[in-house]
């Protein structure tokens, strides 16, 4: 790791830290706001309101009875302590506000000195503050510091979950005047264009047309990528960055072979080219239905029985936890496949049923290793199988290579650590906190290449994907290849 990211720490064991206590030490780190023309596109206030403070109050007030756990989350905390050494960026950063029962606090003090008794009697005594100006540029910026990832609540022996806690912070923020930038363009441009990148129908027909013809260059097969095509019965919907972008799309092109192999009908479609749903890390529930609603009006246009999410971890997580209910159910799909399914499991079902084969021996030299993505490991199941999120992956990956190696146990499956780019903070203006915050990782990493020379690690999520490949190089791991899991698959496949 580059000197100048390293943060003072306690050395406990060869690899793990307890980072020295720096007050105010990502204070001067924040992600630019959102510009007023970005807001008033997703029918947001343009800048900060006049009367702000009365406004998240009152938002605050409408969010306590919307979600009850956040009024749950609010009142139970005992102040254990168990969750402040749990969060990456508080091991990767040493700014206590980085402490999840710190960045809670943030929001709680405001809610007891508005919402109860004690509060607003005796705020001293019982921690109460008010919501000043400072404070609003806390929020910002520490609800900007956290992934959403709900590591700490594994911990937690009450549950409580600081993704909730910041995705109603955020809420506020945005509902207020000041959104972020990154997460609210994002959200515009999908609700614009139905991607992510801004990619229109003519482009996408270019893209999948290029890749369809290096396919078969490469294979020799006569392979074909559908775009609206209404006679499929799959609709796949993956990250757009499976596209074009590195290392992405060579877990693309694993998928297709897998799809083309298994004599699958799908198509991709214009109107749905994005799994991505930013909406779930602002926390506005109305933009997370309508870009999920983009995804299921497409799929009854098509005709489709079956939609398959490609390899992002939240858009599982939103497929898995929220569609259902966003989008008034899926009673036109296959009732054997009756929601939306990630890609492992497709490709774990025909692998079982024999209609796809794997040689691990394709992959011969890899030494691979699996980050579990914190949406996936924390956020849903898989494949109808108990703890499913953690045996699918590395089932197809026990099939495509040779071996595995398995990083520690408190760093992989429930206790996964973030890879320090997810909840809307994969943005260039946040890289200094993106390499303090992948620290747990690399730390774990960095123990499985001195023990057993891996060298490749393995992701299902395109966020996981980019920030490990920008952050790894800072932490004198740039020489691990990330890869997508079906790069290894689509190298396995027998043709
Ligand atoms: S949800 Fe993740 S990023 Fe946020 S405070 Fe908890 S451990 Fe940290
Ligand atoms: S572990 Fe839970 S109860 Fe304990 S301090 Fe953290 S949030 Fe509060």
């Amino acid at each position: 790791m580059k000197e100048s990211s390293v943060p003072a720490a306690q050395v406990v064991g060869r690899y793990r830290v307890i980072p020295i206590i720096q007050e105010q030490a990502m204070a001067n780190i924040s992600t630019a706001k959102a510009t007023p023309a970005i807001q008033h596109e997703v029918g947001l206030p343009g800048a900060l309101v006049a009367d702000w403070h009365d406004k998240a109050i009152s938002r605050l007030g409408t969010l306590l009875k919307e979600r009850r756990g956040l009024q749950v989350f609010m009142d139970s905390c005992t102040k254990c302590g168990a969750c402040t050494d749990k969060c990456h960026y508080f091991l990767g950063t040493g700014d206590p506000l980085n402490m999840p029962v710190a960045r809670q606090d943030l929001l709680r003090s405001v809610y007891r000195r508005h919402f109860t008794f004690a509060g607003k009697w005796f705020p001293k005594l019982v921690g109460a503050r008010e919501l000043d100006k400072p404070m609003l540029e806390d929020w910002y910026r520490y609800f900007h510091q956290c992934s959403e990832c709900r590591r700490c609540t594994v911990f937690c022996p009450k549950g409580i979950d600081t993704s909730e806690v910041t995705m109603a912070g955020r809420d506020i923020l945005a509902s207020i005047g000041i959104g972020q930038q990154y997460s609210q363009e994002i959200i515009a441009k999908v609700n614009r264009v139905g991607n992510n990148l801004g990619m229109k129908k003519p482009a996408l027909i270019d893209v999948l047309d290029n890749l369809a013809e290096d396919i078969s260059d490469d294979t020799g097969l006569a392979i074909r990528i559908p775009l609206d095509d209404a006679s499929a019965d799959m609709l796949i919907v993956t990250p757009s960055a499976d596209f074009f972008a590195e290392p992405h799309v060579d877990g693309l092109i694993g998928m297709i072979k897998v799809l083309h192999v298994a004599g699958i009908r799908y198509t991709f479609s214009s109107q749905a080219s994005e799994a991505a749903n930013f909406a779930l890390f602002t926390g506005q529930r109305d933009q997370m239905q309508g870009i999920a609603q983009r995804i299921s009006t497409a799929a009854q246009a098509l005709g489709v029985s079956r939609i398959v999410m490609g390899e992002c971890g939240h858009a599982w997580r939103v497929a898995y936890s929220f569609m259902d209910t966003l989008v008034g159910g899926f009673d036109y799909l296959d009732p054997e496949h009756p929601r939306p399914e990630h890609i492992c499991e497709l490709t774990y079902e025909l692998l079982k049923a024999g209609r796809i084969q794997l040689d691990p021996t394709r992959n011969d030299g890899k030494v691979v290793t699996f980050h579990d993505s914190c949406n996936v490991a924390r956020g849903s199941g898989m494949g109808g199988i108990r703890r499913g999120q953690f045996i699918v992956p590395r089932a197809l990956l026990k099939a495509s290579v040779p071996e595995i190696i398995e990083m520690s146990s408190d760093a992989t499956m429930q206790k996964t650590f973030c890879c320090g780019g997810g909840g809307g903070l994969l943005t260039d203006d946040l890289m200094e906190l993106r390499i303090k915050g992948a620290l747990p990782r690399a730390q774990a990493l960095q123990a499985v290449v001195d023990s057993h020379g891996v060298t490749h690690l393995v992701a299902i999520c395109a966020i996981c994907k980019t920030q490990l490949s920008q952050v790894l190089p800072h932490h004198n791991l740039g020489d691990v290849q990330v890869t997508s899991l079906h790069e290894l698959v689509g190298n396995a496949i027998i043709l």
